[in-house]
């Protein structure tokens, strides 16, 4: 493959990502022992070129979620028998799981038509897909540290965005894959997410020795994003609480607690601003009543 067919932005020797996708950021690491993938691509014919690119390098050994949004794991079914799929029981228990509230096939599918029009020739349907959609066959809890040639990949939980959370920190390539615990230069999306644990996380990878910080979304950043993260989390806190503590409802917290001034939305999702801001801002008013600080409830 020639570099400049490369659909890949090389953040240093071993690194690669795209941050150019709708999506996440899918990666990977190269290695003297094969390659290592983090997270894929959502949309199935790049899940397919990533793979082919990826495995260019060497053979694929371990592919390695980052969390259980469907933006992070549905390309997984486009790599099948390349290698040992690594994931957070957190993450494996919620793998592509249909709710009341989401169905993430159809989710997936609905980015096919406008974003990925070739992709309807290798799209499974429902029942092929979840027949085997790739998930784990190594589950872990806690921490799991891999080592593949010279290099080491620490799997680091950091619960909060959600419950399987994780970060893999490469020290070698003084780099860490964040996923969504950091949204670089773009709207985070805090529905379902635990915030306190969020900021526990951020606390986590503050303390790593790393130059490189691959986010879920958005441009490749440093550490000290970290605290543009963290701001974030707390304004949507402060702001929220507030609403409560004023007596707002519900309905006039989502209509007058907003920050989609600060940030576009990532990548081919622009249409949703309206969604995170209403659903941001209904789902800590919900949890902060619960908790007691709003009246009546
Ligand atoms: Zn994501």
């Amino acid at each position: 493959m020639h570099a400049r067919d490369s659909m890949m932005e090389r953040v240093t020797a071993n690194v690669f990502t795209t941050t150019r996708l709708r999506g996440c950021n899918p990666s990977f690491v190269t290695t003297s022992d094969g390659v290592v993938v983090i997270d894929t691509p959502q949309l199935p014919t790049r899940a397919v070129a990533m793979r082919a690119e990826a495995e260019s390098h060497g053979p694929i050994r371990y592919l390695i979620n980052t969390e259980h949004h469907v933006d992070h794991i549905f390309g997984n079914y486009w790599f099948k028998g390349s290698g040992i799929v690594v994931e957070h029981q957190g993450l494996f228990d919620n793998f592509m799981v249909v709710t009341p509230d989401l169905d993430p096939f159809a989710y997936a599918l609905e980015a096919i038509p406008t974003d990925d029009p070739e992709a309807v020739s290798i799209t499974p349907d429902r029942d092929d897909y979840y027949r085997d959609p790739n998930k784990a066959t190594v589950v872990f809890t806690g921490d799991l540290t891999l080592r593949l040639g010279d290099h080491t990949f620490n799997l680091i939980h950091t619960p909060g965005h959600t419950p399987g959370q994780v970060a893999v920190h490469v020290p070698e390539e003084r780099a860490v894959f964040t996923g969504d615990t950091i949204f670089s230069e773009c709207q985070t999306w805090l529905m379902t997410s635990n915030v306190d644990q969020w900021l526990e996380a951020l606390e986590r990878i503050r303390r790593l020795d790393v130059e490189h910080l691959i986010p879920g979304h958005g441009p490749v950043t440093t550490l000290t994003y970290v605290d543009t993260q963290r701001a974030v989390l707390l304004e949507w806190k402060a702001a929220v609480a507030d609403a409560v503590a004023k007596g707002w409802t519900r309905e006039e917290t989502m209509a007058r607690v907003r920050f989609d001034d600060r940030y576009p939305v990532d990548v081919g999702q622009g249409y949703m601003m309206e969604h995170i801001q209403t659903l941001n801002a209904g789902t800590l008013w919900d949890k902060f009543s619960a908790l007691g600080f709003a009246k009546g409830r």
